[in-house]
């Protein structure tokens, strides 16, 4: 085996991309998987059905905050990569607690498991909003930190958290601040896969504000490949941006959404701004690409045309979530 690894939220949307993408049989192998997840309203075992029987996949469900759980899996483990986390900004304004508990807590209860064990890597998947709203350019990973929602503020302890195990500790800590990604099995309460749910049920888009909220996207399977880099190649107490290099305002893309599903502008339902709502994210992600060799391979306008069709292929997974969202 050459590693053993801890992969905590694996049954979340990028998380189980990850994991599928780490048990592929294309893969090089050797590499022993094991998720902890808690299966939260956001995880789901049939976005890792394809790996289940997997022999070297093991599947924990449990809390990242368990102490006692994650002290016992990282003595099993040589690394850890982090997605575990409360991830819907929407759901931080109406109730912020889960996401200080979960991701700044539980990357507290890893980070002294990773110590105590003699972890030897620890990846931390951070996120773009941790920069805050940009007028203009894009963030480099030496700017000041800005967030301005309580999702963006509970990832952004947690990743200074874990920066700070650097420093202090020693700890082999790589940290990613990736954009907004998309693919199939994302969870119908992100904007893109909500508004396809909605077009696709004969409902109206609900979008915030003027529409004028630019945002980079990425694809979840550039991203994952990006973590891998990271994991395999990159350096102790780094940071590293993943972008997508497509950026949209949100009317832009809602017009395309429209036009895939043969839908007119007549569906655009303006509801009011969300509290607080950040402007413009972007991040410049040539470090990784100069160091790592990262670049976005997905077309932006054929991976929309394909996680659409996957949408109107799969009513039957994204319904029940849609209905209880
Ligand atoms: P997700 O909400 O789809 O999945 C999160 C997973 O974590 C779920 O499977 C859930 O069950 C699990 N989980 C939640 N609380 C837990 C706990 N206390 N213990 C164990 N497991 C728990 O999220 P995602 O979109 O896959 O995001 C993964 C990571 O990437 C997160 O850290 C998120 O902040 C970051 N990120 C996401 C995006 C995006 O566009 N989705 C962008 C930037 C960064």
């Amino acid at each position: 085996m050459n590693a053993r690894i801890l992969v905590t939220g694996g049954a979340g949307f990028i998380g189980s991309a990850y994991v599928r993408h780490l048990l592929a049989p294309e893969a090089s192998g050797g590499t022993a998987v094991t998720v902890l997840d808690r299966l939260t309203y956001a995880g789901s075992l049939s976005r890792i059905d394809a790996v289940r029987d997997h022999a070297d996949l093991t599947f924990v469900q449990g809390d990242v905050c368990d102490a006692s759980l994650v002290n016992a899996l990282a003595a099993q483990h040589d690394q850890i990569v982090h997605f575990a986390a409360e991830s819907h900004v929407d759901r931080s304004i109406a109730d912020g607690g889960a996401f200080t508990r979960t991701n700044v807590l539980g990357t507290q209860v890893l980070l002294d498991a990773a110590l105590r064990h003699d972890v030897r890597t620890f990846v931390h998947v951070s996120t773009d909003e941790v920069y805050g709203s940009l007028s203009h350019g894009a963030a480099r990973e030496g700017d000041p930190l800005r967030p301005t929602s309580p999702y963006a503020a509970s990832k952004a302890a947690s990743d200074l958290i874990a920066l700070a195990h650097h420093h202090t500790h020693g700890l082999d800590v790589r940290v990613t601040r990736c954009s907004n990604n998309f693919g199939p099995r994302q969870h119908p309460e992100k904007l893109i896969p909500r508004f396809l749910a909605c077009l696709l049920s004969g409902d109206d888009v609900p979008l915030y504000g003027d529409g004028r909220h630019v945002r980079d996207w990425l694809h979840v399977d550039d991203h994952v490949r990006a973590v891998e880099l990271v994991r395999r190649s990159g350096r102790p107490g780094e940071i590293y941006n993943i972008g997508g290099g497509t950026s949209l305002p949100n009317l832009e893309l809602t017009h395309r959404l429209l036009e895939l599903c043969g839908a007119g502008p007549d569906r655009i339902a303006h509801v009011p701004n969300r509290k607080g709502h950040d402007r413009r994210y972007a991040v410049d992600h040539t470090k990784i690409t100069a160091e790592l060799g990262y670049r976005p391979r997905a077309d932006f306008a054929t991976a929309l045309a394909d996680t659409v069709e996957w949408y109107k292929r799969h009513a039957d997974w994204w319904g029940p979530l849609f209905a209880s969202t």
